[in-house]
């Protein structure tokens, strides 16, 4: 199991609720989308309308499905949470958006993974809400169209460019969410090991936000680790030191790196010249699947400078080399 890996996990999401935050003023970070969502969302209670549906893409554990709850409480309705694996037939989406109210949020996480024949049945809801379906089969079959009540439906999904054109169009407001920096990430931090009780020193919430990935679950998750060091092997509170004991003996390096970092890039250097290398051919040699290094692995790479994604394949840069403490090749000034 990979401690920084960005999905959450079960058991994590029930110690989460309790430091997840339920309002936008509590959101940290991301000044730019909650400008705009506080905008939207106070013109929209303004009208008594239905929130514009919203589509939100960013990587793994950056915020998406707490800003659609938080989305759903400054408007005061109720959310139904789904995703789009989930969603196999045409009549699971029926179920739900005939069971929302007036102004009602629909979240659909993975939403670029939703079948063809469901998201035709979103087309018509998302515009005139109205379910169009089909029920019965064969001659019996007959379709049925019922007015549905206004809704929102946010959308999650780590890449945009998943998403078919049709339904992408059918957003109106589309927001992106950025790695976090790390004062923003010391600041969740801070406020997450004030949640669970644990004293924490400021250098110490920035050594654990510098090594956290530009991403708040994966800060909140090597926070508790980090808890659990110090109250065995600290003094019952977390400084800088404690934070870079702790870190370093779960094998987080000080650029927030784990072993599945160090080997995509060791793989693409020592294998691959530095690259160009397609993502199949890296996915091959490192025993991993091809979209866990592009929605799990490399966003982070990329915006960091390690790697550089070029029409030819992916390529590490000097900082790649730097990190290791190798010499550049000849010839090669990226
Ligand atoms: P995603 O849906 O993008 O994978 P989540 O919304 O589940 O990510 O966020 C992961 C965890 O990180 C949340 O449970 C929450 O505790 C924390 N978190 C995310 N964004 C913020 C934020 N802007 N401020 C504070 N905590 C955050």
């Amino acid at each position: 199991d990979r401690l920084i890996t960005a999905t959450s996990r079960d058991r994590e999401e029930q110690q989460d609720r309790a430091i997840r935050p339920f309002r936008l003023a509590e959101y940290i970070g991301q000044p730019v989308v909650r400008e705009q969502m506080e905008l939207f969302i106070q013109a929209a209670k303004r009208r008594r309308e239905a929130l514009d549906h919203t589509l939100i893409f960013g990587p793994p554990g950056l915020g998406k499905t707490t800003l659609a709850n938080i989305i759903a409480e400054e408007m005061g309705v109720s959310i139904k949470s789904t995703s789009g694996p989930v969603l196999e037939r045409p009549g699971d989406l029926a179920a739900l958006l005939t069971n929302l109210e007036a102004n009602d949020v629909l979240f659909v996480d993975e939403i670029h993974r939703l079948s063809p024949i469901v998201e035709e049945v979103l087309y018509p809801a998302m515009e005139d809400y109205q379910l169009d379906i089909m029920i019965g089969e064969g001659p019996a079959a007959r379709s049925i169209k019922l007015d549905l009540p206004p809704f929102t439906l946010i959308g999650a999904t780590t890449r945009a460019g998943m998403l078919t054109n049709p339904l992408r169009d059918r957003f109106g407001i589309i927001q992106r969410l950025e790695f976090y920096g790390t004062a923003d990430l010391a600041t969740i931090v801070s406020r997450s090991a004030g949640i669970l009780g644990m004293p924490i020193e400021a250098d110490g919430a920035f050594e654990i936000a510098r090594r956290a990935r530009g991403t708040p679950r994966i800060a909140n998750r090597l926070l508790r680790r980090v808890r659990d060091f110090a109250e065995v092997r600290g003094e019952g509170r977390i400084s800088r030191q404690v934070a870079d004991r702790a870190l370093n003996l779960l094998d987080v390096d000080a650029s927030g790196f784990d072993q599945q970092d160090r080997r995509l890039l060791l793989t693409m250097i020592e294998k691959f010249d530095g690259g160009p290398v397609g993502v199949d051919s890296l996915a091959a040699a490192i025993s991993e699947e091809r979209h866990t290094i592009e929605d799990v692995l490399e966003p982070y790479l990329i915006q960091q400078g390690y790697i550089m994604r070029t029409p030819r394949g992916r390529v590490v840069t000097r900082h790649a080399y730097l990190h290791f403490g190798l010499n550049l090749p000849a010839g090669r000034g990226a």
